[in-house]
C-alpha cells in the first residue's frame, strides 16, 4: 500500500485555468493515470485557497477538490484550505463551524496552507487554534520571507514553528517546503539559500532534528525536489533522519504533471528498502502506516 500525501489537480471543467500552472493541465483522470503507472494506491488533493500561492487559480480549491474525490473516493483523499484572512481578517473567526463543515463532505486535513504570513500572525494562531479543536492537520508550505513567496515564513532556526507547536500542542503540524527541509542542516541560513537545494554532506545538524524529536505535534510530508533533496544530499544523514523519525514522516510527491519516470521518491524509498538502508518496518509506516494512524 502507498498513499501519497501531497497532490494538485486542475479544474477539468475550466481548462483554460490550467494555462496558469507551470506544468499544464492534470486532472484527476490524469492523476489516477499516473497513480496506477506507479502503483500509488490512494493520493490526497490538496486545495490552493491562498492567493499568494503562484497555482491559486489554476489548481483545484475547496469545492472541486471535495467534487471529484467523491468521483474517485475508494482513491482519492481530499483535504480542505482555510485562508487565515477569511472571515473578516480577524483573529477570533469562528473556523470551527467551516471546518466541521468540510469534515462532513469527507475532508481530512487542512492544507496546502501558503499564506505568506509569519507562522506566529495571530491570525495564523487562530487557523491552528480551531485545526487542533477539530482534530484537522495542517500541512504547510515554509517560506524564508514575505513578498516574491508563497508560504508561512519564518527565520533561521525555525523559533515561530517552535513557538506555535508549543502554543497548541493539540495540533498537528505536517511541514513541507524548501525552507522547512533544509532546516535539517544548521549552516543553512540565508533566505536564497533556505529556498534552494543546498548539496552535499551536512556538517552540522539543524534545528529540524531537535524540533521532529521534541515535539510529538511535528511531523514532515518529503514531497517535491525540497523533501528529495534533503534527504539524499548527504546519503548517510538522509537515512539516519528517515529512520529515526519513521513515525513522524510521510511519503509524498507533489508531482502534479505528466511524468514519464516515476516521481523520484518512489525509488528512493524502494531502493533504500532493497538495499537494506531501511527496514521493512520503516519503509511501510513512511509509506502508508503513518497516514493511516493519524488520519484514521
Ligand atoms: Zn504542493
Amino acid at each position: 500500500m502507498i498513499i501519497d500525501i501531497h497532490q494538485h489537480i486542475t479544474y477539468a471543467k475550466y481548462p483554460q485555468f490550467s494555462k496558469l500552472v507551470a506544468h499544464g493541465s492534470f486532472t484527476a483522470k490524469d492523476l489516477l493515470k499516473d497513480m496506477d503507472k506507479w502503483g500509488i494506491d490512494k493520493s490526497v488533493i490538496l486545495p490552493l485557497t491562498n492567493p499568494d500561492n503562484i497555482d491559486y487559480f489554476g489548481v483545484t480549491g475547496n469545492q472541486e477538490t471535495i467534487t471529484e474525490c467523491q468521483k474517485h473516493s475508494d482513491r482519492l483523499i481530499p483535504f480542505c484550505n482555510i485562508d487565515p484572512r477569511s472571515i473578516m481578517n480577524n483573529p477570533k473567526a469562528d473556523f470551527s463551524g467551516l471546518m466541521k463543515l468540510f469534515k462532513d463532505l469527507g475532508c481530512k486535513g487542512i492544507g496546502e496552507v501558503c499564506a505568506n504570513m509569519p507562522v506566529t500572525n495571530p491570525l495564523y494562531k487562530n487557523l491552528f487554534y480551531h485545526a487542533g479543536e477539530q482534530k484537522m492537520p495542517i500541512l504547510f508550505h515554509l517560506s524564508p520571507k514575505k513578498g516574491g513567496l508563497y508560504g508561512m515564513i519564518d527565520k533561521p532556526g525555525l523559533p515561530g514553528l517552535e513557538e506555535v507547536l508549543k502554543e497548541f500542542p493539540k495540533t498537528i503540524f505536517i511541514g513541507h517546503a524548501p525552507s522547512f527541509w533544509n532546516s535539517n542542516d544548521a549552516d543553512v541560513i540565508t533566505p536564497k539559500d533556505r529556498n534552494g537545494y543546498p548539496k552535499g554532506p551536512i556538517k552540522n545538524k539543524g534545528r529540524l532534528w531537535t524540533l521532529m524529536e521534541t515535539y510529538p505535534n511535528l511531523y514532515g510530508d518529503f514531497s517535491a525536489g525540497s523533501g528529495h533533496n534533503a534527504l539524499t544530499r548527504d546519503p548517510e544523514k538522509g537515512i539516519e533522519f528517515l529512520k529515526k523519525f519513521n513515525k513522524k514522516i510521510f511519503f509524498g510527491t507533489d508531482m502534479f504533471m505528466k511524468k514519464k519516470n516515476p516521481p523520484e521518491h518512489l525509488p528512493m524509498m524502494q531502493n533504500a528498502l532493497k538495499e537494506k538502508k531501511i527496514s521493512k518496518t520503516v519503509y511501510e509506516n513512511i509509506m502508508h502506516k503513518n497516514f493511516e494512524r493519524v488520519f484514521k
